[in-house]
């Protein structure tokens, strides 16, 4: 596993396991103790999910010491404001039956979001939470978050695959040093992205799959990636990119495949915001 390490200075793996969907909790449960086993030591989710239970219960089962582990959550929209912030901050730990936790992530970038930052400022100064940071945040209201609080996000989660490859908003966070991370890097698996021409045939220069490829790419570019599945041999295969490089020429041509746009949830959308 490689690190990266966070403007507070904290380490973070590169490459995590993601549990959007999972709504088998049975099936999300053996899922995080198979990627554990398997390797990850970042586990993705959100109180949204409604797997954080299932995520602690898997956590136990793989055996892992605490310590060795990166978990993040996330605190949903209707949970914003200070006094809220700090109740469903409570809450998610107790389903994950952890004592702190790695990184706790502003889901939306929607409703009283700087109260609940203030809380998230002040568990993290009392030790419970390690990195505080954002997600879907767009570069105007992330310069507002670095400028005006105390603290400034260590992360933010952004839909990032290779039709949207996000090259100006990764910019943006590199100039401000907060840590660019990927959500759905194989766009849920709804973009063809594993049947594209150009994927597969760097796939098959490198004797990896599209899906190492798109990885690998994405760790290059300095991105942690949070990649998703259940089947125990595509978990495996997912942490499997370590030992290969993807060189300039492909750099450059994954570079062309760029839509520009999103597939998913447009955040500049008002109707995103119900
Ligand atoms: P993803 O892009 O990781 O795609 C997952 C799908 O890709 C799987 O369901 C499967 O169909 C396919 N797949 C996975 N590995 C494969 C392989 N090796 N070969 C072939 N097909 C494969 O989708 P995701 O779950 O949306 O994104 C990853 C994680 O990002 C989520 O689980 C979640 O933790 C996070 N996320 C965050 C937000 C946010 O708003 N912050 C939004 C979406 C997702």
């Amino acid at each position: 596993m490689e690190y990266i390490k966070l403007n507070n200075g904290v380490t973070m793996p590169m490459l995590g396991f993601g549990v959007y969907q999972m709504n088998d909790l049975a099936e999300c449960e053996k899922s995080v103790t198979d990627a554990i086993q398997a390797g990850y030591r970042l586990i993705d989710t959100a109180s949204k999910y409604g797997n954080e239970e299932a995520v602690g219960k898997g956590i136990k089962n793989s055996g892992v010491a605490r310590e060795e582990l990166f978990i993040t959550t996330k605190l949903w929209l209707q949970d914003a404001g200070y006094e809220h912030t700090k109740k469903a901050f409570e809450l998610s730990l107790k389903n994950l039956g952890l004592d702190y936790l790695d990184l706790y992530l502003i889901h939306q970038p929607f409703n009283d979001v700087y109260g609940s930052w203030r809380a998230m400022e002040a568990l993290y100064k009392e030790g419970k939470i390690r990195a505080i940071g954002v997600s879907n945040f767009r570069p105007d209201r992330l310069m507002d978050f670095i400028l005006y609080n105390e603290i400034k996000p260590a992360v933010n989660q952004i839909e990032t695959h290779p039709f949207n490859q996000q090259i100006e908003n990764n910019q943006f966070l590199t100039d401000n040093d907060i840590l660019h991370q990927s959500w759905s890097p194989f766009g849920q698996g709804k973009l063809n992205v594993f049947e594209n021409e150009l994927l597969n045939n760097i796939a098959k220069k490198h004797n990896k799959s599209v899906a190492q490829v798109v990885l690998r790419w994405m760790i290059q570019r300095g991105i942690v990636v949070i990649p998703k599945s259940v089947h125990l041999k595509r978990i495996k295969e997912n942490i499997n990119v370590f030992d290969f490089k993807l060189d300039d020429t492909d750099m450059k041509d994954i570079k062309s495949i760029d839509t520009g746009k999103s597939t998913f949830k447009n955040h500049t959308d008002p109707e995103v915001v119900k």
